[in-house]
């Protein structure tokens, strides 16, 4: 039998350089509040993140699975060492569902969402990732196998900005042989018809780039209301949007629902967690495609069972962000019809640090994605080449 002997978790913080974001390079949820003349106040502050979480779980005869987590990692440290390792230490990692089982209730009166799921996440992903190394196979093929010759991938990023540096942008990735987008909003209720004007006139810049037989997808960060959300819809349906994203806050379903009876659908859940979070949405017909994180939604373990749940209400899973986690997952299940990708850039949001941490997350080519069938567990490893770029404890 593998035992786990040790679970360890170390916060890495980026010191390096990085890329000042323009002003209204994303809507987000704080765009809600008022200054009350706090004018220090980086109204990116919620979107920005310049931390990560590596999880690590090792077995008694000296196998190391690694997990992540991006959400909130100070405290996800916490939460690992002071109440999950003991849960899982001595314990068979084939014991997988068990595992989640009492982690998930062993922390419910406070975990169940947000950092008490995120830091579950982390530990299941790093168990997904032994369970490969001890049986020599992909993940992937622990999961389902190959349901895909490769994966398609959309390009993730295009942050709103002015349309010449947009369009380029779109132009490049475009030449690069994407045939799928997503860009953002940068302007939500507060900047009024103006604003408005100012999101149509980037959703134009970029279909006049890549025309209309690419898909377009809209995001919103949760930084409209229901409200705003239904005087632009109109206005953009034009635009033939594949879909948009989190038009409203995570908590909001009835707006969701209310959104998605209309003519563009919307997607959501990196924000939702675990299995009954996704049945709400699907009972409440919120969304119409599924986006959960596998490094916040319960890890590997629980994303399955939502895939399983999706799949019976026909709504495709397309996780959340790029990243090995969700691409073995999408390779293993048929209603997982693509990813998303984010292109390798310099340090700006914080997306970009799985790349500076992590080696062997792969590259894309034409558009699509490969994983190899002879790399073991998720086919990560930790890279030491920006290692001075880093405070880790
Ligand atoms: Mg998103």
């Amino acid at each position: 039998m593998h035992k786990i002997k040790s679970v360890t978790a170390k916060l890495y913080e980026w010191t390096g350089p990085t890329v000042p974001p323009l002003a209204n390079f994303c809507t987000n949820a704080s765009d809600a509040l008022p200054d009350f003349g706090a004018s220090s106040r980086d109204k990116m502050d919620s979107f920005r993140f310049h931390q990560w979480l590596v999880c690590e779980v090792e077995t008694e005869d000296g196998l190391v699975g690694i997990g992540n987590a991006a959400l909130c990692p100070p405290l996800i440290k916490e939460t690992i060492e002071r109440y999950l390792a003991p849960l899982v230490i001595g314990h068979d990692p084939h014991d997988y569902a068990y595992l989640w089982e009492k982690m998930y209730r062993v922390t419910h009166a406070w975990g169940r969402k947000g950092v008490g799921m995120t830091a579950i996440s982390a530990v299941d992903i790093a168990i997904w990732d032994l369970l490969g190394k001890i049986h020599n196979q992909p993940v992937f093929k622990l999961l389902g196998g190959r349901t895909k010759d490769r994966i398609p991938c959309y390009y993730s990023k295009l942050y709103a900005a002015d349309l010449d540096t947009m369009q380029q942008e779109a132009q490049t990735w475009y030449d690069k042989g994407f045939t799928m987008f997503k860009s953002r909003f940068g302007y939500g209720p507060r900047d009024g018809t103006r604003g408005v004007v100012e999101n149509l006139k980037r959703v134009e810049a970029v279909r006049e780039v890549i025309g209309y037989d690419c898909d377009l997808m809209l995001e919103a960060y949760m930084g409209w209301n229901v409200d705003y959300a239904k005087r632009i819809i109109p206005k953009l349906e034009k635009y033939q949007p594949r879909w948009l994203e989190e038009p409203v806050i995570a908590d909001d379903i009835d707006g969701y629902s209310q959104l998605n009876a209309g003519p563009i659908p919307i997607s959501g859940g990196e924000h939702e967690f675990s299995l009954l979070g996704f049945k709400q949405l699907l009972d409440a017909k919120a969304v119409s495609v599924i986006q959960y994180d596998t490094n916040r939604v319960g890890g590997i373990t629980a994303a399955q069972k939502i895939n399983a749940l999706a799949e019976a209400y026909q709504v495709p899973v397309i996780p959340h962000a790029g990243q090995m986690h969700n691409y073995h997952l999408t390779m293993a299940n048929f209603n997982c019809p693509m990813s998303e990708w984010f292109p390798v850039f310099d340090v700006e949001i914080g997306n970009e640090l799985f790349y500076y941490i992590f080696k062997g997350d792969p590259e894309a080519v034409d558009g699509f994605l490969q994983l190899d069938d002879n790399t073991p567990g998720l086919g990560i490893e930790l890279d030491d080449a920006h290692l001075d770029n880093f405070r880790i404890s």
